[in-house]
């Protein structure tokens, strides 16, 4: 179903996800730095690793939910500022570990490469969903 005309009304406040450290609750990303990824075959691409546990379960496994997301180079990440190829990310609030990232490329728990990888656990982060008002919203008579 597509109703393209359907209404002008909302369209400015539609809500919005970000990203938050769960510990202090610093932004950390919004939805618009997520960089997303196709599915990967889940258990197909770890076979090598997992091979006890497609005997134990059988092979059709949907791909997993992944369990966390990939976003841009962001400015609060200090070491990809300082060049390196690799490295932990720690939220700049409270140094608690976020994530990882690497240049070169990381996989996701789906099976999926991401390159670069910039990837941020979601036990870690707190997705939150918030109302963009638009201008003639934020000052209220
Ligand atoms: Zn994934
Ligand atoms: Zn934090």
């Amino acid at each position: 179903m597509e109703e393209a005309n359907s209404s002008n009304v909302g369209t400015e406040s539609k809500p919005q996800t970000i990203y938050r450290c769960k510990k202090c609750r610093r932004i950390v990303a919004a939805e618009e730095n997520v960089v997303l990824h196709e599915r990967g075959q889940g258990e197909k691409c770890f076979r090598w690793k997992k091979r006890s546990s497609i005997f134990l379960k059988g092979t059709d496994t949907e791909p997993p939910e992944c369990s966390s997301i990939f976003v841009e180079p962001m400015k609060w990440m200090q070491a990809v500022e300082e060049g390196t190829i690799g490295e932990k990310l720690q939220c700049i609030g409270c140094k608690a570990r976020l994530g990882s990232f690497n240049w070169v490329g990381m996989q996701c728990n789906c099976g999926a490469w991401v390159n670069p990888a910039f990837q941020l656990h979601k036990s870690r982060i707190d997705e939150c969903h918030i109302y963009l008002t638009a201008e003639q919203d934020s000052t209220p008579n």
